[in-house]
């Protein structure tokens, strides 16, 4: 389905229309729920993601988006898309820092270096990348906003997943400092936390540590939802929504925040 070009709610979040937004894996998962949303209240939507079939989805679902691939790992590539996004929107007023792997699931002694330090590149490197790369845009512009997709495993921990939550963690220390450097030039800068979200990659956790605890799906599944105060998975929708309302001036003095989005989860 098209999303209509201009916002169907232009005063529940004033100041969102005509913003540029740029957002890193913005064609699937969170990062499709956030760049429809935005899309969707008349921001101008840059994004790119390594995946083809998300990208075709993006490209039909938001057809005057810049849609670009581009690895968030690859500091050539990312150089290149926001170099073409500053281009092609005349400057930037928002990142969102959404790109970020699941890792992989073992004991610490089971982890391969490799595999951490791909983690730790595409949660937390990609993230110092675009920012290294839109910042100049932004103040540029006067000021603006950066988003960066932390999760509740980078406040509480995460067993058997170390090398995602050392990223997570990393994000927030990363949220902070920048709050603090760029504040006085009009850049608010903040963490969103998500918790269990719905979605299919939250389905493959729970299917790795069901089959690594030795249990069923639906019994692991129950366990994840009794560590949640609300008794459910947030949405992808429910992270686009705390996007939004973090670029329009209601959030205009939020900054420095880590804003858990799940429900009151206790741990992971
Ligand atoms: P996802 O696994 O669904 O992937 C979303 C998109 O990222 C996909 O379109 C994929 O192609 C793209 N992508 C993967 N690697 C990339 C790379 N190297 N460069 C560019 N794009 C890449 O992810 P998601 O569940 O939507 O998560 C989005 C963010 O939210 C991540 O930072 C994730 O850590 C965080 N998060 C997710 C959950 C959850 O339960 N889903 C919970 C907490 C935090």
């Amino acid at each position: 389905m098209n999303v209509p070009q201009t916002s169907l709610l232009p005063d529940l979040l004033p100041g969102l229309k005509g913003q540029r937004v740029a957002i890193s894996a913005g064609a699937g998962g969170i990062g499709l729920a956030i760049s429809k949303l935005l899309y969707a209240h008349g921001c101008r939507v840059a994004l790119f993601d390594v995946s083809d079939s998300a990208l075709d989805t993006a490209r039909h679902d938001m057809p005057d988006a810049l849609v670009a691939k581009a690895d968030v790992s690859s500091e050539a590539e990312v150089e290149a898309f926001f170099t073409s996004a500053g281009h092609n929107f005349g400057g930037l007023d928002a990142l969102i820092n959404n790109a970020g792997i699941a890792g992989p699931t073992g004991g610490v002694e089971d982890i391969s270096p490799s595999d951490w330090r791909r983690c730790v590149e595409i949660g937390l490197t990609g993230q110092f990348l675009c920012t290294h790369y839109a910042v100049p845009a932004i103040k540029a512009a006067g000021g603006g906003a950066i988003v960066n997709m932390s999760s509740a495993a980078g406040r509480h921990g995460y067993a058997y997943r170390t090398p995602y939550s050392a990223a997570k963690f990393g994000v927030i220390g990363f949220t902070q400092s920048l709050a603090k450097e760029l504040g006085p030039h009009n850049i608010r800068v903040n963490a969103i936390l998500p918790g269990i979200v719905a979605g299919a990659r939250m389905e493959g956790v729970i299917k790795d540590r069901a089959a690594q605890v030795g249990i069923e799906y639906a019994e692991m599944e129950t366990r994840y939802l009794e560590r949640v105060s609300m008794r459910r998975m947030v949405t992808p929708e429910d992270v686009a929504e705390t996007v939004a309302f973090l670029l329009s001036n209601g959030g205009r003095n939020i900054s420095g925040q880590s804003i858990g989005v799940d429900g009151n989860v206790e741990t992971l």
